[in-house]
Formats: C-alpha cells, sequence, structure tokens
C-alpha cells in the first residue's frame, strides 16, 4: 500500500533499526519505546489489523510467532516478555499495518 510507513520499511524504503528479517516479516526498534526492549513485528505484506486476518494473511502471522522465540533469545529477553497487538483505533492503533509489540527488559505487573 503505498502511502502505508511500514510497507515503506518493508520494504526498506525508509529506515528502521532492524533486529531480524527474512521474506516474510520484519522486526524493528519501536521509535518511541515503553520499555528498555521495544520492538515491532510486521508481516511484508499489507494488513490493516488483526480482525482483518483471513486464510491468506494467517500463514505471515503464523510466520511471525514462529519466529518470536528466536527474535527474543536474541534480544535477551529470556526472563518473559510481552506481546501486544492493538486493533483499531478504539484499541489505540495508530498505525494501520498489523504489528506486534514484544516488550521486556523488565517485569510488567499481571494487568494492564
Ligand atoms: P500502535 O499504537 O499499536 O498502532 O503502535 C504503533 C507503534 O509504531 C508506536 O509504538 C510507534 O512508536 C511506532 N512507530 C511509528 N512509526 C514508527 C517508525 N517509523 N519506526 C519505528 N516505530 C514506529
Ligand atoms: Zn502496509
Amino acid at each position: 500500500m503505498a502511502d502505508c510507513i511500514f510497507c515503506k520499511i518493508a520494504k526498506g524504503e525508509i529506515p528502521s533499526n532492524k533486529v531480524y528479517e527474512d521474506d516474510k516479516m520484519v522486526c524493528f526498534k519501536d521509535l518511541n519505546p515503553q520499555a528498555p526492549v521495544h520492538l515491532l513485528a510486521i508481516p511484508k505484506i499489507h494488513t490493516e489489523k488483526l480482525s482483518d486476518v483471513d486464510e491468506a494473511t494467517a500463514g505471515y502471522i503464523g510466520h511471525i510467532f514462529s519466529k518470536i522465540p528466536e527474535i527474543a533469545e536474541k534480544m535477551e529477553l529470556g526472563k518473559g516478555f510481552r506481546v501486544i497487538a492493538n486493533c483499531g483505533e478504539y484499541a489505540g492503533q495508530t498505525v494501520f499495518h498489523i504489528h506486534f509489540h514484544i516488550l521486556g527488559g523488565k517485569p510488567f505487573s499481571p494487568s494492564f
């Protein structure tokens, strides 16, 4: 999608601090970190949000989750980490290319 900032990051058209990349996904550091480690994992296919995932896009999402353990290990998140997807404006989503926040490097409380 032409005007999507995360599509541009996925294509390497704008810079990002990438920690992992393959043919289906990119994982990069969030510009405005909310924890000592704050990464965003995105598919290399444009889908707006979690509620739009279908058979065609589910493979990309499954692939992201298959790589999160490897990324977490690389980023020294062995003690634990949190994964969040904000789905829709009501839930706080601001960038409408599906993404998973990976947060760690500090303890989190059990509740939100
Ligand atoms: P959300 O509110 O779930 O849509 O999260 C969007 C996230 O993208 C926020 O945490 C922003 O800090 C982050 N963000 C926006 N633009 C960039 C960018 N160019 N590079 C890295 N992170 C970004
Ligand atoms: Zn996009």
